[in-house]
């Protein structure tokens, strides 16, 4: 078993500067459309690949359209493998985001592909050689339940819980690591301690305050944020959800894993966009990571 399977979504996004979000009914004039590719599952392979050391493959849905051509060509460039990902009659998934002068935005999803994302035996193949298996909550939680069937005894399903939804049992009782921030650990469980009662181990990411790493039978143990200077945050999240899954192919300890995590996250940070902000292995190293 090797490598990190990432089973996920891909959105193109379409940006706007604009003087303060819409308000219901207003039409406001914003500043040029920007278009970059984006999507949290395509976001974290990158961000898996630009880490280094692991074989990273993509498992995703895309339309039969130009904006697909954008993401698989970010993917590849990145080094991630997309043999697998799926074209489905559907239109690529697509989010329309505003940011404010402040950094603050609207975001709407349409989901397209993504939401016809289902496995089928070649995907099932290559996740069952997998040391991790990586996945998000915008794609249907029946295909998170299949990756998760797909693994290999000793291999990690890692779930970054985003956006937050209500969990069944048999999804919780699957994983072997949960990855959230503050507010999707408590929509979970009321506090990141409390995420010890569903799954053995749990990474809570707090900003610019870095990260919390709980393991059951251990004591929790806090990372600290790096200080930079924040441009855009867009993607740090999926940043570290990526560069954690890679690490742990990689056999680091967790706690080991979520430092390097914080490092590359902290440093995209400091970079406008999503994929495009993602360091790479030797910047990350030169941080101290
Ligand atoms: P987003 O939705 O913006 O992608 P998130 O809400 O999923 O992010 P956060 O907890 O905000 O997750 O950030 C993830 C990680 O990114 C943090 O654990 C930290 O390592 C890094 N990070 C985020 N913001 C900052 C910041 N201002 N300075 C330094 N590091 C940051």
């Amino acid at each position: 078993m090797s490598g990190v399977v990432v089973v996920g979504s891909a959105n193109v996004d379409f940006l706007v500067d604009v003087p303060h979000p819409p308000g219901a009914g207003e039409t406001v004039l914003g500043g040029d459309l920007r278009r970059s590719p984006g999507g949290k599952g395509a976001n974290q392979a990158v961000a898996a690949a630009r880490a280094g050391g692991a074989d990273t493959t993509f498992v995703g849905a895309l339309g039969r359209d130009e904006p697909a051509e954008l993401l698989l060509t970010s993917l590849r460039d990145a080094g991630v493998r997309t043999e697998l990902v799926e074209r489905a009659d559907a239109a690529t998934g697509t989010a329309l985001i505003t940011v404010a002068p402040n950094g603050e935005n609207t975001i709407v999803v349409a989901p397209g592909a993504n939401s016809r994302l289902t496995l089928g035996p070649a995907q099932a193949d290559r996740i069952a050689s997998a040391a991790v298996v990586l996945a998000q909550l915008e794609i249907p939680l029946d295909t998170v339940r299949a990756a998760a069937a797909a693994r290999r005894s000793g291999a990690l399903m890692v779930l970054n819980a985003a956006p937050a939804r209500e969990l069944p049992d048999d999804v919780w009782n699957a994983l072997d690591l949960l990855v959230v921030n503050e507010h999707e650990a408590a929509e979970l469980a009321g506090s990141p301690e409390a995420l010890l009662d569903r799954v053995p181990a749990a990474v809570v990411t707090l900003g610019g305050e870095g990260c919390l790493v709980l393991e059951r039978g251990r004591e929790s143990l806090r990372i600290p944020g790096i200080r930079v200077e924040a441009v855009d945050t867009t993607g740090a999240g999926d940043t570290f959800c990526g560069v954690l899954a890679a690490a742990l192919a990689r056999r680091s300890g967790l706690a080991e894993a979520a430092r390097l995590a914080c490092v590359a996250a902290a440093l995209s940070v400091t970079r406008r966009g999503a994929q495009a902000a993602v360091p790479s292995a030797a910047e990350v190293a030169a941080a101290g990571g």
